[in-house]
């Protein structure tokens, strides 16, 4: 059975494509001598949906435009369906590549209508059918009956709308998206993202979608890569990375955490709150002892295994609504421990409090900052 969420279309509605796989394969690419990419290789299987995550300036663009044909590389290859799109010799224009577009600034254009603007892709089909395609398209995003509007009556989450019936209606096998929801309002967000996410999935689109968010990344991905500095530095399902991040700098992008430094020592750290292996440092390295936020919770008692414990006092606590934020300092630790609570269960300032560590999710890196 098909279902909607209120304003949209209904589910299932859209027009399937005929999945393709895109591979970048050792791209590089420089602006004025510095680097943007740095050999960028991977391979997006027909209709998964991959997001490229990471801090601003990372390259993220960069691949998507390259991919789209918007921008060249210096070295490397793209390929749709095994096919070179882009290699040493080859080169197939923006418009001979079948993608779908959207950028975080979905410029419509302002002169044409709603329906005119979502034709726009579709000049290669003779004009009834192309108006039929894009009628049923905007009705998939619940805004058939705006179709002879102009787009400045539309609020800024129905324009998004209609920027994504745009690009989806030619049936591109190949959808790349660069911040499509950044320019929305969180409540607005989660349900275009959510909608989206089921246009794509009933088109079979390969997808990209470029992202600085990690939850945004999370919720959308079937993969996440996670991109640093013009590379990849880790691919995998959000599970995987969140769980086994393989770095700091991943697991930093991932969730809030407490760092605690140590020294390797014949394979392990000692901290306050016990020894723990590292299995893959060298002795004498410097190590960071990851604790996420959640990872952590007070008791008012001494634990009954004392390892498990470790007693510190309250400096600092921040209302977060359902939520507390509560700063503690404890022996034995450098800078003070942020912990997340519940609201009703969070100390009070100046209380002294034991603080436990669920073990299980505590992460050994390297330290490579
Ligand atoms: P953001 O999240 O801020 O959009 P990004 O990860 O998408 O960042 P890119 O836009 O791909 O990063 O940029 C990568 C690097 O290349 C940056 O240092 C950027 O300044 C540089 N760069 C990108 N395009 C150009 C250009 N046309 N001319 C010069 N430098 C550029």
């Amino acid at each position: 059975m098909s279902s909607s969420s209120p304003g949209w279309g209904r589910r299932g509605s859209a027009a399937a494509t005929i999945a393709a796989r895109l591979t970048f394969d050792k791209l590089t690419r420089k602006f004025d001598d510095k680097p943007a990419l740095r050999g960028v290789s991977l391979d997006v299987e027909p209709a998964e949906t991959v997001c490229l995550l990471g801090p601003s300036g990372c390259g993220k663009t960069t691949l998507l435009r390259i991919a789209a044909g918007i921008e060249q590389p210096d070295t490397g290859r793209v390929l749709f369906n095994h096919q070179e799109v882009v290699g040493p010799s080859v080169f197939t224009p923006p418009e001979k590549r079948g993608v779908g577009l959207m950028f975080q600034d979905f410029a419509l254009f302002p002169h044409l209508t709603i329906i005119k603007n979502v034709m726009f892709g579709l000049k290669n089909l003779k004009p009834a059918d192309a108006e039929r395609v894009a009628l049923a398209t905007l009705d998939r995003v619940g805004l058939a009956h705006y179709a002879a509007d102009y787009p400045h009556i539309l609020s800024g989450g129905e324009q998004q709308r209609v920027a994504l019936a745009r690009a989806i209606a030619p049936r591109p096998s190949i959808i790349l998206m660069d911040e499509p929801f950044s320019g929305l309002d969180p409540r607005l967000r989660d349900r275009i993202r959510e909608e989206t996410l089921a246009i794509l999935r009933e088109m079979r689109a390969t997808s990209l979608i470029v992202t600085h968010q990690a939850e945004e990344a999370m919720r959308m991905g079937d993969r996440i890569a996670v991109m640093r500095q013009g590379q990849i530095v880790q691919v995998g399902a959000s599970e995987e990375i969140y769980n086994q991040p393989n770095s700091l700098f991943v697991a930093r992008i991932f969730s809030e955490m407490n760092e605690i430094p140590a020294i390797v020592r014949a394979g392990e750290v000692d901290t306050a709150f016990g020894r723990f292996k590292a299995p893959d440092l060298a002795d004498g390295a410097e190590a960071v002892v990851g604790v996420r936020f959640m990872a952590m919770g007070i008791s008012k008692k001494e634990p009954i295994e004392p390892q498990k414990g470790v007693i510190g006092r309250v400096i600092d606590r921040k209302f977060l609504g359902d939520a507390a934020l509560v700063e503690i300092v404890v022996d034995g630790v450098e800078r003070p421990l942020q912990v997340r609570l519940r609201e009703s269960l969070a100390p009070k300032m100046g209380d002294e409090c034991y603080v436990v560590v669920d073990k299980e999710k505590l992460l050994v890196l390297a330290n490579d900052d």
